[in-house]
């Protein structure tokens, strides 16, 4: 049941990252196929792309996500619009030539310009994506956003908004990150309010749509709006929320990826933790 991992480095060569992940007995990894804060990367030379793809297969690693970079703004009102649909193709066509699945995306921010410019600039631009990269396998996930600043995808309304508005294209899917849902005043503590979460979420959009969660604890309250993650069990959040979720057989084929800090073996703890928590 579900996909197990967490986010690793690719220091010093993408194929690391599997290794990494191997370590550390994930069933699943998201990378950052590029440096996450630049703009520019060079072309993946062929090699590398065939190392990686090797060692994936060849790997007990079931299912790899990348994390775009998190400079990219579909929904900014300036010139930043046309440079992130740029690069967002940059990244799709990356994980591609990687045999990368999913691509997770934050939905953007709209810079003061209100919702409803954001919702309509951000559409415009996944519409041009997904036009311009027809014939890719690789999906978007849109990311549940923790309310910071002027951020789309607070809501399920909004991530439904922004896949309705692309005629609920087939690449088009939603990552959960508990962190940020939970920041964003969604009640997750307890068995009750999880169900009614994913009820929601198959309601509003269909489980289908989910490529991935995110397992992040909160250091922050609920409805706080702050995007802080924290180890398992140690934020706002318990645990109750990640035994629901690893348990969940709805998510058998899905990724549940640790974002938490990495400080003094993080990720050994927490996965242990959920690995213990599976079979509750
Ligand atoms: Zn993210
Ligand atoms: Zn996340």
């Amino acid at each position: 049941m579900a996909f197990i991992g967490s986010h690793v480095s690719v220091a010093g060569g993408l194929w690391l990252a599997i290794e990494r992940g191997e370590a550390l007995n994930c069933e699943a990894i998201q990378i950052f196929t590029k440096n996450q804060l630049q703009w520019k990367a060079s072309p993946l030379p062929l090699h590398v792309c065939e190392r990686f793809y090797r060692s994936y297969r060849e790997s007990s690693i079931h299912s790899i996500v990348a994390h775009a970079s998190y400079l990219i703004n579909i929904a900014a009102p300036d010139g930043i619009w046309e440079k992130s649909i740029q690069a967002l193709k940059d990244e799709l066509e990356r994980c591609e030539q990687l045999g990368i699945d999913a691509l997770v995306l934050h939905p953007g921010s709209h810079r003061g310009e209100g919702t409803e410019r954001g919702i309509a600039t951000a559409v415009c631009a996944l519409r041009r994506v997904l036009s311009e990269t027809e014939g890719q396998r690789t999906k978007i996930l849109l990311e549940t956003m923790s309310g910071q600043g002027d951020a789309l995808g607070t809501t399920l309304q909004e991530l439904e908004r922004l896949i309705d508005g692309c005629g609920a294209h087939r690449r088009l899917g939603i990552c959960l990150d508990t962190c940020h849902l939970f920041a964003a005043g969604m009640e997750l503590r307890t068995v009750d309010s999880y169900r009614r979460l994913v009820d929601a979420v198959e309601r509003r959009l269909g489980l289908d749509r989910v490529g991935c969660w995110h397992l992040n604890d909160s250091r922050e309250p609920r409805g706080s709006r702050k995007d802080r993650h924290s180890n398992l069990g140690e934020g706002e959040l318990g645990l109750v929320p990640f035994s629901c979720i690893v348990n969940d057989i709805r998510w058998e084929q899905t990724p549940c990826l640790l974002e938490t800090p990495k400080a003094d073996d993080g990720d050994l703890k927490n996965l242990a933790l959920l690995r213990k928590m599976r079979g509750w």
